[in-house]
């Protein structure tokens, strides 16, 4: 099969991943799952990996590469193992990124992020920038009827992050309260769709980009900022004092330590996005009551719930598509904010293929 494979780490991300013919999974248990990918998102753990932000976590020895990334699948069963009973090949798909054991005390509270045998493919082994992908029965949900895996695949980890971090501002908020989301890329335009449904709050966005502000102002923000120097101050006055809650999908580049300045007292920082460190005095936790803590991707129902509002049409993922030959465009394109929304890669594309941006529209 083709499939797209990283060799190198790279801090200055100039490395291109190459695109090969490798053999194609096989399944080696009776319950793993053979996909064939209709489409697999992009995402900046992707990027952080090339830069080798994981490598100590994940591959000290570099021992690993090369491998195939690409953790935001969907597509359509192409073989199941002998235990294999809730999907037949032919099935369309989209797969939970991680790989959970289901025994575990954690998996039987559902709490799949913290699956003490968890496997993640495409993070350290090989995931879904390819033609056939390897998971397990655990991990599928089948699509709704008329729902193609294109339009919905980066919902597998982009969608149910910020799925989870939107459900659990909503609790947080009332009528009257503002919640403030900072980055409105892959992640953050899904937040503003799941508040709008569930959260009776007001909503400001916060993106440099002018296609972002654009998007954001069109998914309904009540408010749309560009994050001059003057953020903190805009903030206030718009808020009175502050946002109830802050979801930050950038947590790098000097915003993880803006974010939480943007709460108002007795405020909630949900940190989504990752890569800086947050420095913050005790004085202001104390003297202010300001909450922070983190949002890992979702929990398996959460993915089943998100999939039921983008069947009810109420959560869409905006994207642009890339053949998988044309994958290192998509990088290149993503790491210079080219296009707004998902970036997807699409292995059954013919090259030289981009989608211009849109709306992924379920095939009804
Ligand atoms: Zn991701
Ligand atoms: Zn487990």
């Amino acid at each position: 099969m083709k499939a797209a494979r990283l060799y190198e780490y790279d801090p200055a991300m100039n490395v291109r991943l190459k695109i090969e013919d490798v053999p194609s999974p096989t399944i080696d248990r009776p319950d793993e799952v053979i996909v064939k990918v209709g489409a697999a998102g992009l995402c900046r753990t992707d990027l952080h990996i090339i830069e080798g932000v994981w490598r100590d976590i994940m591959d000290s020895h570099g021992s690993l590469l090369p491998y195939i990334m690409g953790h935001e699948n969907a597509g359509w069963v192409e073989d199941v193992g002998s235990g294999v009973t809730s999907v037949k090949p032919g099935d369309a798909v989209i797969c939970h990124p991680l790989r959970t054991c289901g025994i575990c005390l954690n998996c039987r509270h559902g709490h799949d992020m913290h699956c003490q045998n968890n496997l993640f493919p495409g993070l350290g082994l090989d995931g879904g920038f390819a033609e056939y992908f390897k998971t397990s029965e655990r991990s599928l949900i089948k699509l709704n009827t008329g729902i193609t895996p294109l339009s919905v695949a980066p919902m597998a980890d982009a969608g149910i992050t910020a799925y989870r971090a939107a459900k659990r501002a909503a609790k947080l908020l009332n009528p009257g309260d503002w919640a403030l989301i900072l980055g409105v890329g892959g992640l953050g335009h899904i937040a503003l769709q799941v508040l709008n449904e569930m959260a009776g709050c007001r909503t400001i966005a916060v993106d440099r980009e002018p296609g972002a502000q654009v998007l954001a102002k069109e998914l309904g923000a009540d408010k749309v900022l560009s994050g001059g120097p003057d953020l903190i101050e805009e903030v206030r006055q718009i808020t009175g004092g502050g946002a109830r809650v802050v979801i930050d999908f950038v947590g790098e580049l000097g915003v993880e330590n803006l974010c939480w300045k943007l709460l108002k007292n007795g405020g909630d920082l949900i940190m989504v996005g990752y890569g800086g460190t947050i420095e913050i005095p005790t004085l202001e936790l104390v003297a202010r009551e300001i909450r922070i803590g983190g949002s890992l991707v979702g929990d398996y129902t959460e993915l089943v719930e998100l999939m039921e509002l983008n069947a009810d049409g109420k959560v869409k993922m905006h994207q642009t598509e890339f053949a998988l030959e044309d994958i290192n465009t998509a990088i290149d394109d993503f790491k210079n904010r080219r296009f707004t929304g998902r970036g997807v890669i699409v292995p059954g594309a013919p090259s030289a293929r981009r989608v211009e941006e849109r709306t992924a529209e379920a095939v009804k």
